[in-house]
């Protein structure tokens, strides 16, 4: 497993950086496009700062439980706004994502934690964040997880429902549709996963096709995020590349 973890949390920022860098030159595209979700869970608090100070500016947590203990300390040591370690020094928000599964019991949370929400997969759901949000009066953030690969992933929703929940979700007063997420099967070799992500964008193509805005694409983690973004994906989620292998 590629891991640059070894080298300090902020030589392993670098290094992805650059590699997402010369992935995006490597596909003709803007590296600007791209952005960095920095996986934290599991990871303690001192060490999502350390990279924070290296520049890591969003946050991935995939449970509402430990995500609350950790934002809540974040929140009270630092500043909502940090200065960004790179040349310009401009002040940058943090932004904590969810990743992970979301049940509807903790949709209010959630939309009290979180500026961005990768896996909505299902009405259900995101009838009760729409709720919740209003409630709050909060336009949430919102990504649609799509299931690619059948009976081999828990959740996302299935391709054939795909349809009737975008139509839904773009309808709600309170969620922002931004666009789609998905999680392929492991594979140890990466380019196995490529027909996935393909798949992802093609479907983002079709659905932008019939006037629906769906510009992120939240697809690759630490094993694959290069073959992801020549495939056009828009937020890479990489956790153990930069703080290590988890025990979980
Ligand atoms: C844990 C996790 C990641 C990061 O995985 P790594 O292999 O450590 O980079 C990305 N996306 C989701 C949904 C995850 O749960």
């Amino acid at each position: 497993m590629l891991s640059f973890y070894a080298m300090g949390i902020s030589n392993a920022l670098m290094k992805i950086k650059d590699k997402i860098n010369n992935s995006a030159a490597k596909a003709g595209r803007n590296p600007d496009e791209i952005k960095l979700v920095a996986v934290s869970k599991t990871v303690e608090l001192q060490r999502i700062i350390e990279a924070i100070k290296a520049g890591a500016v969003i946050l991935g947590e995939n449970r509402v439980q430990e995500a609350r203990e950790k934002i809540s300390a974040f929140k009270s040591q630092i500043p909502p706004s940090v200065p960004s370690p790179g040349k310009d020094g401009t002040i940058r928000k943090v932004e904590w994502h969810l990743i992970g599964n979301l049940q509807k019991n903790k949709a209010a949370t959630a939309v009290q934690l979180f500026d961005l929400i990768h896996s909505v997969d299902s009405a259900g759901l995101a009838e009760e964040l729409d709720r919740r949000a209003h409630k709050i009066d909060k336009i949430q953030r919102v990504l649609i997880q799509v299931k690619l690969s059948g009976e081999t992933a828990k959740h996302g929703v299935p391709e054939k429902e795909f349809m009737k929940l975008l139509e839904k979700v773009t309808n709600m007063d309170n969620l922002r549709l931004e666009g789609l997420m998905t999680i392929p099967p492991f594979f140890e070799a990466p380019e196995k996963t490529r027909p996935y992500f393909r798949r992802l964008n093609h479907l983002a193509d079709n659905v932008s096709g019939k006037g629906f805005t769906v510009n992120e694409l939240s697809m690759g983690m630490s094993n694959d995020f290069e073959v992801a973004i020549e495939e056009g994906a828009t937020m890479v989620r990489v956790g153990s590349a930069i703080f290590g292998e988890r025990n979980y």
